[in-house]
């Protein structure tokens, strides 16, 4: 459905099209189907409820999607797609699943790693012609720094290198990696596609075919399928994706900028916010900002701790773009030691903004 907003698609795509159907794709949970069609065991072909998430996903993306059980099931799916000696381009500012994954080959000495700032657009672009997979993501997590995505998807590359790009904090209603070059572009579907903190996703949306089918490839031999329920629920949580989006981010636009001027709190950082140094290009290639803001809290990680339990609407979890706001120290995880010790990552929900600026505000005080 080329021709209408995505905030249309996203509410018309992936349903069942013959008269008695239901209008929306059931949950199918069914392993196993009578032969003679082309859905014989699901590991291999998958239900009808993951065709029509991959075909909504793949519609917004504009390429073809494969669903995975988690957004780190998807991430591993791509990494098989690489031989042993294999070296790969990460950023600095990384999801630290992601970082971990490839840590622990590099440790084994199947891979090389190098990283790369998000904004060194030179470094990506040299990245691109020496390394065999280009892993980035824009905005970045935690940090959301943004990369000149234009400029590196459409830079050369190396030989059957790979440019995967992270799109899980800007969506595809967003941004779209592959329509300006990139392979494939990953979505943790347990964040905005689901949006209610109530399921593990990933999807992984590929503009080439071939490489689509390697990647389907590779969830059927290792088994990384996405659960029925979860999928059903995917589906009924992007019908919602543009308004929560809309709202979400309109609240964190508020939000950002009350954060910006309170004296106990430094270093804000939101790319709808003029003075965040990536601003104008994130203007310039995503439709909105996304609902994730990270500030410092100046009396540092003991402030921050304090504020995270002392909010009461926005509750101390991790994990984000889901209806709730929620918000924890990042530094506290496990591999993030290396943020600030005050840095917290807030991920704004639907909720009324009145509401959620008093909470902050009470919390502050
Ligand atoms: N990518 C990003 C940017 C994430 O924030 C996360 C999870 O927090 C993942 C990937 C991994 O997704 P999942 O937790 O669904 O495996």
């Amino acid at each position: 459905m080329p021709d209408y907003d995505p905030a249309t698609r996203v509410v018309c795509l992936g349903r069942p099209e013959a008269g008695g159907d239901p209008l929306n794709v059931p949950l199918v949970p069914a392993s196993n189907f009578l032969l003679g069609s082309q859905i014989s065991y699901s590991r291999e072909d998958g239900t009808p409820t993951w065709h029509a998430l991959e075909q909504l996903v793949g519609d917004l993306e504009g390429g073809e999607s494969v669903a995975f059980s988690s957004g780190m099931a998807a991430a591993a799916a791509v990494y098989d797609q690489l031989p042993v000696g294999a070296e790969i381009a990460l950023p600095d500012d990384c999801y630290q699943g992601v970082t971990s994954l490839v840590d622990k080959a590099v440790a084994q000495g199947r891979w090389r790693l190098r990283k790369v700032p998000v904004t060194d657009t030179g470094g990506w672009l040299a990245a691109l012609l020496e390394c065999d997979l280009v892993w980035l993501e824009s905005p970045s997590n935690p940090l959301l720094e943004i990369a000149d995505l234009r400029a590196i998807c459409s830079a050369p590359r190396k030989t059957g290198a790979l440019l995967v790009i992270d799109n899980t904090v800007a969506t595809p209603l967003n941004q779209q990696p592959l329509l300006l070059g990139a392979d494939i572009s990953m979505q943790s579907g347990t964040k905005f596609i689901g949006g209610h903190s109530d399921l593990l996703m990933g999807v992984l949306s590929a503009s080439d075919p071939q490489l689509a089918a390697k990647l389907r490839l590779s969830r059927k031999i290792n088994g990384a399928t996405p659960g029925a329920l979860e999928a059903f629920l995917a589906i009924r949580g992007m019908r919602t994706l543009a308004i929560r989006l809309e709202k979400a981010q309109a609240n964190a636009l508020v939000l950002a900028g009350f954060l910006d001027q309170h004296p106990a709190i430094q270093n804000v950082r939101f790319p709808g916010l003029p003075n965040h140094p990536g601003h104008q290009l994130a203007k310039s290639q995503m439709r909105g900002f996304s609902a994730l803001i990270t500030f410092e809290t100046r009396g540092g990680a003991g402030a921050a701790d304090k504020l995270c339990n002392a909010t009461r609407i926005i509750r101390h979890a991790t994990s984000l773009g889901s209806v709730e706001s929620t918000m924890e120290r990042r530094s506290a995880v496990p591999g993030q030691q290396h943020l600030p010790p005050g840095l917290v990552r807030l991920s704004v929900g639907i909720e009324a903004v009145e509401d959620l600026k008093s909470d902050l505000e009470r919390a502050l005080d």
